[in-house]
């Protein structure tokens, strides 16, 4: 393989994701219309022109995201998640884009490290760039009914992070994957947030989800745990129990 060519930086930047102990890297095609206008709506045409994404996912700790259907009640595990998500899982990966990011640039390419959450709309819900699309886009997962990505063996007990690029990249094709018949996030949200409609990217996040009243609920927890915690959507989906409850799931 010759340095210098798309494949010795495909390579090049897998080893940078094995290395850092990434769980899953994907490369996404971001050329289709309608998601230059998905990234367009918040990230600009700036962030919009660019045609590749590189995806990459870190994933939770089981023995934390466990816990989760207890945060209400427990201080203890709503502020230990808190932190595992908001400080050092977000802050690795946007490490990890550094990283991905120096590499593309030393190739001689454009690439901008979209911060893992970093709100740029005035209600503070949306970020620059879905780094759900991407990852979906990238092959890493599908848009659960809980509108998280859920991966084939971890479910939704991933963090995401996504460099945009113009290198001409290798691309990964999204999974033909989907919730199935399941509901069990539905049926246990505490702010029924969810309308357990699938995801269609036709439609509007609007459509199966509440994020106000999820918000709401998250809010009202603080009261007890001092953090605007839950994650039960997180917790429950099967994908993610898979190793726990291998016995009983469909494969
Ligand atoms: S975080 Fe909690 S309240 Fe919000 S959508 Fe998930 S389960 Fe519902
Ligand atoms: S709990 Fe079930 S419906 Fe919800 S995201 Fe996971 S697989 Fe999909």
């Amino acid at each position: 393989m010759s340095a210098g060519t798309p494949a010795a930086l495909d390579e090049r930047l897998r080893r940078i994701g094995e290395h850092l102990g990434t769980y899953r890297v994907g490369v996404a095609d971001m050329t289709a219309p309608a998601v230059q206008a998905a990234v367009r709506e918040h990230g600009g045409s700036w962030l919009a022109a660019f045609p590749r994404a590189v995806s990459l996912a870190f994933r939770l700790q089981d023995a934390i995201v466990d816990q989760l259907p207890r945060h209400h009640r427990s201080p203890a595990v709503a502020r230990t998640y808190s932190f595992h998500i908001y400080s050092s899982v977000n802050d690795y990966l946007d490490e990890m884009a550094l990283h991905v990011a120096r590499a593309i640039q030393e190739e001689g390419h454009a690439a901008v490290p979209v911060p893992a959450s970093l709100p740029v709309d005035a209600d503070g819900f949306s970020g620059a760039l879905s780094h759900k699309l991407a990852a979906n886009l990238a092959g890493l997962g599908w848009i659960g009914r809980s509108c998280l990505l859920v991966a084939p063996k971890v479910g939704p007990r991933l963090r995401l992070v996504t460099v945009l690029t113009d290198a001409p990249l290798a691309t990964d094709a999204p999974l033909d994957r989907d919730c199935g018949s399941c509901t069990e996030c539905v049926e246990a949200c505490p702010a029924g947030a969810f309308s357990g409609k699938a995801f269609d990217p036709a439609e509007p996040r609007s459509a199966r989800m509440d994020v106000q009243a999820c918000a709401d609920y998250r809010e009202a927890a603080k009261a007890v745990s001092g953090v605007t915690i839950c994650g039960v959507c997180v917790a429950v989906c099967p994908h993610g129990r898979r190793s726990r409850r291998a016995a009983t799931l469909p494969a």
